[in-house]
């Protein structure tokens, strides 16, 4: 990997108490403005960032183990990206990919093709956000097919507008009050290993019989012949970072492919080297027909893609597909700079080499804590879902506590999961080790405090 350089001191730095007086005078001034359906985990507010550190208006910097939900992998203000945008942007900020077209779009939609699963033919749209990439992904195989029904996963995450929320597994917060929802979405059960039932032999699930329990479910309650697409994260995000039992996805693969249904993987999440594969299809060697990408893709700036299957993409009429900003020439060169970053900086490596570290470290407390039942996680996608101790039951309220024990320590944590028991990592590719390390340790007090408190 070559030398990554840093602007900011890459210090966990504590220098007033949280939130410090400017970020509690715009805590009040938001109070007043901003809409109280937009949340946000911290109490401080961001006057700078780089690498793996956060830095807030009063001066403390903050370990960042969540990378802004998993996209500023490359670093929030990586120098090639800040770069490859100003210029973009003293050129021209926006022509409309739809009115007047210009190279960066090709060019993106070149990588995607090189980079995502499959040697096959392939096209791609780009649009600005996952929810959107997701409901244009759902609109080609509809088109394509002649089909309507969109089978989807229990813990599913797929987005917050109509549709994406009928997708969407969880009520609260992301769905509950805001019906009625979008039809024709069908919900099946998904492997999830460590809450996994037993046959009656008292053998584990496998893979391919979670999925054959699915795929039963599918074609007596939905009919393979109405089906539409399967839409999955081939690791789950929001719903816990659930990987499924190896097996799982690769027989859902070649049912859809049985039945002309068309498999859309949700990579929006673990996509962009983030599980130390450029895509967590590769993992199991998975071709989807279609991939929905964002978060990681444009090192920050806005944008989308649905990539997949050149003879169902161009199965849309010309105008069928598109967008005002979809593509934006900014954002576009921000994407083209990350690539090149995540090639230079080997930052699937870089996942690897954090995976190691996390999970070897949070093993061997899991030996010593009871309160955590699972570790789990592919590259710098890593969980730890908590539970009480002696049995399997989940513990939101020990989540809670490490976050803010965390959080007051100086390191940001994200949770995550159906039952908010799930502790999730999704540090920049770009931290350094020492950083890392820190943190972990903050993890681990804040982890072996809350356990005593228990
Ligand atoms: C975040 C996410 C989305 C939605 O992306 P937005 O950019 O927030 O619309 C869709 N699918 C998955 C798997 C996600 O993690």
């Amino acid at each position: 990997m070559s030398a990554i350089e840093y602007r900011l001191p890459q210090e966990r730095r504590i220098v007033t108490e949280f939130p410090g007086p400017r970020s509690a005078a715009l805590a009040e001034r938001r109070k007043k403005v901003v809409g109280a359906g937009v949340a946000s985990t911290l109490p401080v507010y961001v006057a700078d960032a780089d690498g793996g550190v956060i830095v807030d208006v009063d001066g403390n910097s903050l370990i960042d183990l969540g990378a802004g939900i998993a996209v500023t992998s490359v670093g929030a203000s990586n120098p090639a990206v800040v770069s490859a945008v100003q210029d973009q942007v003293a050129h021209f900020t926006h022509t409309c990919f739809m009115v007047a077209p210009y190279e960066g779009y090709v060019e993106v939609a070149e990588r995607l093709a090189e980079l995502t699963p499959g040697d096959h033919e392939k096209r791609s749209v780009l649009f600005n956000s996952g929810a959107e990439a997701v409901e244009n992904a759902v609109k080609i195989a509809r088109h394509a097919t002649g089909r309507d029904a969109v089978v989807v996963f229990d813990h599913a995450y797929h987005g917050r507008t109509n549709l994406t929320m009928a997708l969407t597994s969880k009520s609260m917060p992301y769905k509950s009050g805001f019906g009625p929802f979008a039809p024709e979405v069908y919900r099946v059960p998904m492997s999830y290993p460590y809450r996994e039932g037993l046959n009656v032999d008292g053998s584990k699930i496998t893979g391919e019989q979670a999925a054959q329990r699915a795929i039963t479910m599918i074609e007596k309650q939905v009919g393979a012949a109405n089906t539409a697409a399967i839409l999955i994260e081939p690791i789950q995000g929001e719903g816990g970072f659930i990987v499924p039992a190896e097996g799982f996805l690769p027989t859902l693969v070649a049912w859809a492919k049985e039945n002309g249904v068309v498999f859309i993987a949700d990579e929006v999440q673990a996509g962009f080297a983030r599980t130390g594969a450029w895509f967590a299809s590769d993992h199991e060697g998975i071709v989807p027909d279609l991939v929905t990408l964002a978060k990681g893709i444009a090192g920050g700036m806005p944008l989308a893609a649905v990539t997949g299957r050149a003879e169902l993409i161009d199965a849309v009429h010309p105008g069928g597909l598109g967008g005002t900003y979809g593509g934006n020439p900014v954002a576009c060169a921000a994407a083209l700079a990350s690539i090149d970053q995540m090639r230079e900086l080997d930052l699937c490596g870089r996942a690897r080499t954090i995976e190691t570290t996390v999970v070897g470290r949070m093993n061997a407390l899991a030996k010593e804590l009871d309160v955590i039942g699972d570790v789990r996680g592919r590259g710098a996608m890593l969980a730890i879902e908590l539970v009480k101790p002696g049995g399997q039951e989940p513990d939101a309220d020990i989540t809670k506590k490490i976050a803010a024990e965390c959080l007051a320590a100086g390191v940001v944590i994200l949770t995550c999961g159906t039952y908010g028991n799930v502790i999730r990592l999704l540090p920049p590719l770009v931290i350094s080790e020492e950083l890392l390390d820190d943190a972990l340790t903050v993890l681990e007090t804040a982890i072996r405090t809350a356990a005593q408190g228990n």
